[in-house]
């Protein structure tokens, strides 16, 4: 996972680290730990970090985290819900849609879906995170029915739902405004939207990637819109296919002004492209997905150039596997994503990272590390906190430390 680092970099301190890094490198990681904004000739010459000046990258982005965060490192309990894989929108990096006659399309019943949502309710979820394909015939009351259907059933569940492409799509199908068509989510039971489709935020690339998706400028709108009705996203950025270390930066930056305008951004989620089963890599359009060395460095550049904005950086790891997320979550990062129960998106396109991790595997595996497990809801709010060394002991609420920082507390 480690590429070219030195083996034992988790352990080496980070002075010494920068002490080992060309000049001009070291002094924007001094310009990073000293609280000043990066801008993005900074954040290019981060991004093609090699060697010393890699180390020294991410020890700086695991200092700024431990001094931002500290050395509590969270998880969500919560569960997947993909009720359809049909879609006609022909992304060339998913592996997951169909056309509607595929040998293994889906379209689950809602009564299906309510039987998973009452199984994660059972194994302790507090989050359903809710997408699917695009399906040509959808009805567009579909997505607002469906959470109205969840929510009477299991109000206790935070409902983190439909991409800015399903939004969009709604839009399309309902012939609501935008902001009509978001405040009737919000009325049916949605709490938050997942911050994908984002891709690359540019629309050269993304005209490469998916012809048919919206722009980038439509995803912005649709998050800005989404923010201004209180409903906050994630924000995600997927890399490892066509693009290059500039366009890591434009993105993030993007992000960061997007946030600073709205605050409406819980948490930034790097995902690395799964390559093996999509057409995209196939018909040789992309790169075999990112290298460790790129793993480390987006996450670790994500901490640099979004810490007082956007201060959660979540790895995935369905795309990482959990040794490279807990490499990431050293480089960083200080959210371990969730136990999803139930994970189709990336094992379609060749993931082998498994489905699902309880609770007790992701806390084992936070201790190894020498952090402090907590559960959290989805908004960055902790539900519990695992301070005892054997993991007995809960800490009631009132004692936990405040994690959220300005990018969840601003609005919600
Ligand atoms: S990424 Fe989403 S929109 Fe694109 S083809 Fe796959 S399911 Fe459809």
């Amino acid at each position: 996972m480690t590429g070219a680092l030195d083996p034992a970099w988790q352990e080496m301190d980070c002075n010494l680290a920068l002490g080992r890094a060309r000049p001009q490198f070291a002094r924007i990681l001094e310009k990073a730990l000293g609280g000043g904004d990066l801008n993005f000739s900074d954040g290019v010459l981060l991004a093609n970090a090699a060697g010393d000046d890699l180390l020294a990258l991410v020890k700086t982005a695991d200092e700024i985290r431990r001094r931002t965060i500290g050395d509590v490192l969270t998880y969500v309990v919560n569960r997947n819900l993909n009720f359809t894989n049909i879609c006609i929108v022909g992304c060339s990096f998913c592996g997951f849609s169909r056309g509607p006659r595929a040998r293994d399309a889906y379209f689950h019943s809602t009564e299906d879906l309510l039987a998973k949502s009452r199984e994660a309710v059972l194994a302790g979820a507090t989050e359903l995170c809710i997408q699917g394909g695009l399906p040509k015939n959808l009805n567009g009351g579909y997505y607002a029915g469906l959470l109205r259907d969840i929510r009477r059933e299991f109000p206790q569940l935070h409902l983190h739902a439909y991409s800015p492409m399903e939004i969009s799509y709604g839009v399309e199908k309902t012939g609501l405004s935008l902001t009509d068509h978001l405040l009737s989510l919000k009325e049916a039971g949605l709490g938050s939207i997942p911050g994908t489709a984002a891709e690359i935020l540019d629309d050269a690339v993304r005209i490469e990637l998916s012809p048919n998706k919206l722009t980038a400028v439509r995803w912005v709108e649709i998050i800005r819109a989404a923010h201004a009705q209180g409903i906050p996203s994630t924000s995600t950025m997927m890399y490892g296919h066509t693009e290059t270390p500039e366009h890591w930066v434009r993105h993030m930056l993007l992000l960061r002004d997007v946030q600073r305008e709205t605050g409406g951004f819980t948490e930034f989620v790097p995902l690395g492209f799964i390559h093996t089963k999509t057409r995209l890599y196939k018909k040789g359009g992309a790169r075999a997905g990112a290298s460790s060395d790129e793993d480390l460095i987006v996450h670790a550049l994500a901490r640099l150039l979004l810490n007082a904005d956007i201060p959660n950086v979540q790895v995935s790891w369905v795309k990482l596997g959990f040794p490279g997320a807990l490499a990431c979550l050293q480089a960083g990062a200080n959210d371990f994503s969730g136990t999803l129960m139930e994970e189709s998106i990336s094992k379609a396109a060749g993931a082998d990272y498994g489905e699902s991790v309880t609770p007790g595997e992701l806390r084992a595996m936070i201790r190894s590390i020498g952090r402090t497990p907590a559960e959290r809801y989805t908004t960055y709010g902790i539900r519990r906190i695992y301070a005892d060394p054997e993991g007995h002991e809960v800490l009631p609420v009132e004692r936990m430390p405040l994690l959220v920082g300005r990018a969840a507390s601003a609005a919600y």
